[in-house]
């Protein structure tokens, strides 16, 4: 979704002149945009901060020349002032609901005498409502996001804090948003949310849409080829929208559904209202609608209280399943959330070693996965060059990035390719078609 920001942020400011550069000695303005989920992510805000005060410090005194630094996302939203006296060489520090005011924000900064603006409220209007329509160059595969914040209230995160309540966009606004992208030639929309699944609409006569409703509507514009959608809840995986699974070719049979943890007991302490034996039960069903469907999903290792039972229930779960891929992290606490009061954390090491049993099973799982691959065939969507000279870059239906020799005419199309060799991260194939 930061992606998605950063793209509406470029899009925000391109009618003051700014356009993306890639070299950070001659920009004008320096935007970061951040992430709060973990911990790590939050520090590396500062430490990039100290380095962009060097930049900013030569351009003043070689160049005589004002660097605009501006600090936007949940970072922004969760430490507001805190980032200004930290770091008082930061112009601009605004929260992931205001980033459409960037350009007023830009055009009040004082010239002369410095001076910090810092706009982090939950606005009344609505952001997409004041964003350019014009949306700059995506390429081939582009996200488009229809749902933001979250109501849930997991005990371990800081989403509702930073990113707000629930909101769900209507079906006008992302559908003509979905036909800008395919006029410019986006072959692949990836439906964007913190609860994705949870996003609900009024459709044209008035009903209420859910996401499966919304796909089979984008599945009908002729020049989208490929649809996708993160991030799920499993308690909002739908009638509906396991039958778009079952019936729209286009969406893509690979899904990712976060369970964090395989232990009922850790479940219900991360506020998650769901059991293990709920999550399993969803999987079946995508399975037996979808026979070539494959999963990834989340896990948080050490959350307070985690015994080794528990933690061994999450390797169970994890065998059974068998993922095509994952993001695994070690529990972080997160200022404000109710799992960090608690006093039963689970000491550094043990977290450690946790994290790297599970990784280990999930690497193996990922490259069983990719074996399966060898000698298939499938339709990848070609997304750019690859750094060897001659080579291609795209992406299967299962995300895995491909390799192969071909014309560099394919960028943005879809071209058929048979596996030849699979790698723990990666796939190399040959171009049939
Ligand atoms: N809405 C999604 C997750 C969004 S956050 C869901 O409910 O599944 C993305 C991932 O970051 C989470 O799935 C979780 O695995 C991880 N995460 C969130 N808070 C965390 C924390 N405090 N410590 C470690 N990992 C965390
Ligand atoms: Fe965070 Fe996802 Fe839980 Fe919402 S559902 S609180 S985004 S982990």
């Amino acid at each position: 979704m930061n992606v998605y920001d950063s793209d509406r942020m470029k899009d925000s400011l391109a009618p003051l002149g700014y356009q993306e550069g890639s070299d950070l000695q001659e920009a004008d303005m320096i935007v970061i945009n951040t992430c709060h989920i973990r911990e790590k992510a939050s520090e590396k805000v500062f430490s990039e901060l100290g380095r962009l005060r060097k930049v900013k410090q030569r351009a003043e005194q070689e160049q005589n020349r004002r660097v605009k630094i501006v600090v936007a996302g949940c970072v922004a939203q969760a430490e507001g002032e805190e980032i200004t006296r930290r770091a008082p060489w930061v112009d601009i520090v605004v929260g992931p609901q205001t980033y459409h005011r960037l350009p007023d924000l830009v055009a009040k900064l004082d010239p002369v005498q410095r001076n910090h603006l810092i706009d982090i409220e939950f606005p009344p209007e609505l952001k997409f409502d004041f964003l350019p329509e014009n949306l700059g160059q995506r390429g081939p595969a582009a996200f488009l996001s229809v749902q933001e914040g979250c109501d849930k209230f997991c005990s371990f995160c800081v989403v509702p804090y930073t990113r707000g309540a629930e909101f769900s966009r209507s079906v006008e606004t992302i559908l003509d948003e979905a036909k800008t992208l395919i006029s410019s030639g986006t072959k692949e929309i990836t439906l964007l949310g913190q609860n994705v699944n949870a996003w609900h609409g009024l459709g044209p006569s008035g009903n209420e849409w859910g996401l499966g409703r919304l796909i089979f509507a984008l599945a009908e514009m002729p020049e989208l080829q490929r649809i996708r959608y993160t991030t799920s809840h499993p308690l909002d995986m739908d009638e509906e929208l396991i039958s778009a699974h079952a019936q729209v070719d286009k969406l893509m049979p690979y899904l990712h559904l976060p369970i964090q943890s395989g232990s009922d007991r850790i479940l219900q302490a991360m506020n998650r209202r769901h059991t293990a034996a709920d999550y399993l039960n969803i999987i079946d069903r995508l399975r037996s609608v979808r026979t070539d469907i494959a999963l990834s999903s989340d896990f948080i290792v050490g959350f307070p209280g985690e015994t080794d039972k528990d933690f061994a229930d999450t390797l169970k779960l994890i065998d059974k399943v068998g993922y095509a891929s994952a993001y695994s992290f070690k529990y972080s606490m997160r200022p404000g959330t109710p799992a960090a009061s608690k006093f039963l954390q689970v000491p550094e090491e043990v977290k450690s070693d946790r994290l790297s049993s599970l990784q280990q099973l999930l690497d193996a799982q990922q490259f069983a996965f990719n074996k399966t691959c060898e000698s298939m065939k499938f339709d990848v969507l070609v997304e750019q060059k690859a750094p060897r000279k001659g080579q291609l870059n795209a992406r299967t239906p299962y995300m895995q990035s491909v390799y192969f020799d071909g014309p560099e005419s394919l960028i943005g199309k879809i071209a058929r390719v048979k596996v030849s060799q699979a790698r723990n991260n990666s796939l190399s194939a040959e171009i049939i078609q």
